[in-house]
């Protein structure tokens, strides 16, 4: 309650919203916490304490927060053209630019956008789009598609029936199966009798040619995959996984998505890092996050003119997929905004330089009693906590290690995000060595005091 008795935001909150991803237990008991105002890397709730956002918003506020030049952009195209639909012949100028120059940037000959509301309409549209295309090619028995173990590809029903963490899949709710197989996760950690990186890598490839012979090359549509796995834990996959994946795919007609919702626009020193780190030219890419670096809502699916050709000679003439808020202006707007700032002031340079620094300084914490493994690139980091290193066996649920780590943090102004027994990070890019180090050593002395209650 605030002094002029009206209630506070947290208990408008606390009685009003279903937060996206709720445990009911925690909210009920504890409620939110409420941000209500972001500059550059830093968060300040309603009491006017002060947080480093390690979350960088979620994988997405990779220009920092309460940027001017952004905010007059996005402001100028709310004057002057608010809103405008893209359906069947409906253009606006900023979607077209927006288009010109992710196909600019877009590795090959991914040269085509349809633009969508967020990642996981990204992902859904590349779906259909897979099999659309194989049909107007002539071969309409393509449509299953291979995705791996605990992969996330968002929250529609076919975004979370694709991707598939284990902690996500409730029995309540509805998953498609039919038509879509999952492979493992090339976490190599996980390999099957302790494999080196060389031999999990032939292990991964052998078991996919081995899906698509049981499933029949001439019944699959396409391969999704993350290059790295984001909230399943930021598992980089060895060295030349992705780039065989992708020649076996080439091999048996099969389509490969890349879902780069939050690799893409720099996370890991990249505009996009199929190619760029992993050698893979995609078919589609699908994409959303830092394109407006969380500004504004806004997905985009860039594909190839191979696609689209195949598409406008052979389909039914009608692509019926889209929304109302497909190729939005001030979104569009937004995110050429954003890519220009990025050119402008070499962000991706710049994240080479502190994703080094965030490396190693988190790398270092993989000493601390309750850490299993730090993985990641750049910034993109996870620490793996285990209630026992020599074997990598996990806490306990009830000890919510995850969430303890990251209370401590926030004690001490810093957000790291729990995801169940893991804390993952993607700090803003624009954030500097010195935030890298200061995030690192406040993160370090949190895990000491979580490991000194627990061990
Ligand atoms: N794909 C990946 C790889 C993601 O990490 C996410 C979200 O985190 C999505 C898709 C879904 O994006 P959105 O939440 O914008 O729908």
């Amino acid at each position: 309650m605030s002094a002029d008795g009206t209630p506070s935001d947290w208990a408008l909150d606390r009685a009003h919203v279903l937060h996206p991803w709720t445990n009911f237990g925690p909210f009920e008991a504890e409620g939110s916490l409420v941000i209500e105002r972001g500059e550059g890397c830093w968060l300040w709730d309603a009491e006017g304490r002060r947080y480093f956002d390690a979350v960088g918003g979620m994988w997405c506020t990779n220009l920092g927060l309460g940027r001017a030049d952004l905010a007059d952009a996005i402001a100028d195209q709310v004057r002057t053209l608010a809103f405008s639909n893209s359906f069947v012949d409906m253009a606006n100028p900023p979607s077209a630019r927006l288009a010109a120059k992710l196909a600019a940037l877009a590795p090959g000959d991914l040269n085509r956008v349809h633009f969508t509301t967020c990642g996981s309409t990204a992902v859904d549209t590349a779906w259909r789009m897979a099999r659309y295309y194989h049909a107007a090619r002539g071969e309409p028995g393509r449509t299953h598609v291979i995705a791996r173990e605990n992969s996330y590809h968002g929250s529609t029903y076919i975004g979370q029936s694709i991707g598939k963490r284990d902690g996500d899949r409730v029995p309540e709710f509805l998953y498609r199966t039919e038509g879509i197989h999952h492979v493992t996760c090339p976490h190599l950690r996980t390999a099957p009798d302790g494999m080196a990186e060389a031999a999990f890598t032939d292990w991964l490839v052998a078991e996919f040619e081995a899906k698509i012979e049981e499933v029949g090359a001439e019944r699959i549509a396409a391969f999704f995959a993350e290059p790295i796995q984001a909230s399943g834990g930021v598992i980089v996959p060895p060295k030349d996984y992705l780039r065989r994946m992708a020649e076996v795919c080439r091999r048996n007609g099969i389509l490969f998505v890349a879902d780069e919702v939050v690799t893409a626009f720099g996370r890991i020193g990249h505009w996009f890092a199929s190619e760029a780190e992993f050698g893979v030219v995609p078919d589609i890419i699908t994409c959303a996050k830092g394109l407006t670096s969380g500004y504004l809502p806004l997905g985009a699916v860039i594909f190839s003119d191979r696609i689209w050709q195949a598409m406008a000679e052979g389909g039914a003439r009608w692509f019926t997929s889209g929304f109302t808020y497909s190729g939005h202006p001030v979104a569009c707007r937004a995110a050429l905004e954003v890519i220009g700032i990025m050119e402008r002031e070499e962000i991706l340079a710049h994240v080479e330089e502190v994703g080094a620094v965030f490396e190693e300084a988190c790398f270092g914490l993989a000493e601390m009693p309750t850490v299993g493994e730090v993985r990641g690139r750049r910034l993109m980091i996870c620490i793996d906590n285990v209630a026992d290193k020599a074997t990598g066996r996990t806490f306990p649920d009830e000890v919510n290690i995850g969430k303890r780590v990251s209370d401590a943090c926030e004690a001490d102004g810093l957000l790291v995000r729990p995801i169940g027994h893991m804390n993952v990070m993607s700090p803003p890019l624009v954030m500097t060595s010195d935030d890298a180090l200061r995030v690192a050593d406040t993160l370090g002395r949190a895990l000491r005091r979580v490991a000194d209650e627990l061990v």
